[in-house]
């Protein structure tokens, strides 16, 4: 489910009404809903409770310290990539022991803060990355606890900018090589503990196909590694796909239940029974690592049509949000639901949103059929609650937009918008 709703015409977001919280704060402005993350974040659960499981949310799907926070007293542990996303999880009152560390790039500096924050497990993600965490591990006389990715060659049928579980991908150890290596660091590498396996093939996946075929491609393997190495985890990564289609409309019923793939249709309840029976039998920790699925609906991102532009071709609705607030469809084509956050019968049109930022790129909807929009209105980017704000940038010098939490009638401002002192803090003239 989702809280994002019309009452009398006017778009809420649990209890509050979109259009004061835009008066109050401003334009471009994020809006996200406490209570559906943490829906999103119980149904997972739930649905895994036959399993020995743990959840580490990705942060980087969503890093405010406000929704870290949240998920913390939720009982999450945390799927970092990087050390400054480690620094956001403790400010957030999070447990590094909670913690796994994933990447393709960890640093010398990254994985000593790791090691003396005593996280849960390192996901290295290359051969030469185990000698060094065993390196430098060695180098602070500590013992790092890892896994190792694999990369269990598998189609996740998504964007191929989001697919990473392909021989190809940059991501992880190819399958073949696997065992190996753990023979190998299990031998030589005196500086680490040899605590899991990990895999992650893609995002947003809309289908249950690709995850099943992971999982018994590589379940195999890991009971394997129980027995030679006596690891205690299998992650199997995130991925799980959302509705960003029509999403509005689903909100109000079970929404997993609208999504429809190219195989089967993906809900947290078919992913969980297609995969539970391989893994349970593995006794092994079953550890996932979900971002979108928790916060991509729980956001929307607001935003004031400026002008109305008539082109030769086209229409424009000219908006103060842009491709440095939301870059999802210019980065990799993302759709993201428009609507007014006043509701009224008018016709519809045919139109494209863009930003005021000096590119082609910078469009939110290209001939997409609207209804009507006005100079002045406020309209809602929807399921903008991941990979959303976190990959924001200064880019043309526009400040970041402020950040705000509703939980139930209470809104609270989580991150100030910048100005433009921010802007230029950190230069040196
Ligand atoms: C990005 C990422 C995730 C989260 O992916 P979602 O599609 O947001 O669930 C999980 N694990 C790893 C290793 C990642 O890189």
């Amino acid at each position: 489910m989702h809280s994002f709703h019309y009452r009398n015409a006017a778009l809420h977001c649990e209890e509050v009404d979109l259009s004061a919280l835009a008066e109050d704060h401003g334009t471009p402005l994020y809006v996200y809903s406490a209570a559906t993350i943490r829906d999103h974040y119980r149904r997972l659960s739930s649905a895994l409770s036959g399993l020995d499981h743990h959840i580490a949310y990705a942060v980087k799907a969503n890093s405010n310290l406000s929704i870290l926070k949240m998920l913390a007293d939720e009982g999450a542990g945390f799927d970092i990539v990087s050390g400054g996303e480690l620094f956001r999880v403790l400010s957030a009152g999070g447990d590094a022991a909670g913690c796994t560390f994933a990447g393709v790039g960890k640093t010398r500096d990254e994985i000593k803060y790791a090691l003396e924050e005593g996280i849960y497990c390192f996901n290295a993600e290359s051969e030469a990355e185990l000698c060094f965490i065993d390196k430098v591990a060695g180098e602070l006389g500590k013992v790092a606890p890892v896994a190792l990715r694999v990369n269990p060659n598998v189609d996740a049928k998504t964007h191929k900018y989001i697919s990473t579980g392909k021989s190809e991908n940059k991501f992880g150890v190819d399958f073949d090589n696997i065992a190996g290596i753990y023979a190998h660091a299990a031998r030589e590498m005196k500086n680490i503990s040899l605590r899991g396996l990990q895999m992650h093939i893609g995002s947003q996946l809309t289908s249950v196909q690709p995850f099943v075929e992971a999982v018994e491609k590589v379940a195999p393997l890991a009971a394997q590694l129980k027995t030679d190495h006596q690891i205690e985890f299998f992650s199997i990564g995130g991925g799980i796909g959302i509705v960003y289609e029509d999403s509005l409309a689903s909100g109000s019923r079970d929404w997993w239940e609208e999504q429809s793939g190219e195989d089967k249709p993906l809900t947290l309840e078919e992913y969980a029974q297609a995969i539970i029976p391989t893994l349970e039998p593995l006794g092994l920790k079953i550890l996932l690592e979900p971002g979108r699925m928790i916060a991509g609906n729980a956001g929307v991102l607001l935003s004031r049509v400026l002008y109305r532009k008539q082109g030769a071709a086209k229409v424009f609705a000219i908006v103060d949000a842009g491709m440095g607030d939301l870059i999802r469809p210019a980065l990799y084509q993302g759709h993201h639901d428009i609507i007014p956050v006043t509701e009224s019968g008018r016709k519809t049109e045919t139109i494209d949103v863009v930003g005021p930022i000096c590119e082609s790129g910078d469009f939110f909807a290209q001939n997409r059929e609207l209804p009507g929009l006005e100079e002045g209105e406020l309209i809602a980017l929807l399921s903008a609650g991941a990979y959303g704000f976190v990959m924001a940038s200064n880019y043309n010098s526009r400040p970041f937009p402020a950040e705000i939490l509703v939980d139930g009638s209470e809104a609270r401002l989580i991150r100030k918008r910048q100005g433009f002192d921010d802007l230029i803090s950190g230069e040196i003239l």
